[in-house]
């Protein structure tokens, strides 16, 4: 599906919802979490709808756009050392279902996560 019109993120991708966005591609945007977990928390996320990352890679060259934005937004934000953390179902914490890689970072991350 290109696009939901329930979707949140689909909302926020396309610009009929604000968000902080801090880069934005023809097929990528990145934006500020709503409720930030560490200094830098930005969602990376492809502008087409995917339920998840795992759905996300059937189109390889975009799940490695997301992939490269990410990238990008930790070494403009923190020096490109972060986490990279895909919720995936549920029960693993995703609770808005398009795709969407937490970029994490400006801090000292514990392991093993929550
Ligand atoms: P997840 O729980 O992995 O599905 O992550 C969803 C994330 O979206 C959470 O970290 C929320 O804080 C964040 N979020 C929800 N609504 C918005 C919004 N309107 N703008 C930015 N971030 C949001």
């Amino acid at each position: 599906m290109a696009s939901d019109p329930e979707c949140l993120f689909c909302r926020i991708a396309s610009g009929a919802l604000p968000a902080d966005v801090v880069a934005r591609t023809e097929r990528v945007v990145a934006f500020r979490d709503l409720d930030p977990q560490a200094p830098v928390h930005v969602l990376v996320v492809p502008v087409d709808h995917h339920r998840d990352v795992v759905a996300l890679a059937q189109d390889a060259e975009l799940l490695a756009e997301v992939v490269r934005a990410a990238g990008e937004v930790a070494a403009a934000e923190c020096g490109g050392q972060h986490r990279l953390v895909w919720n995936t179902g549920e029960e693993a914490g995703q609770s808005v279902f398009h795709v969407h890689a937490h970029v994490l970072g400006g801090r000292p991350m514990g392991w093993p996560p929550g």
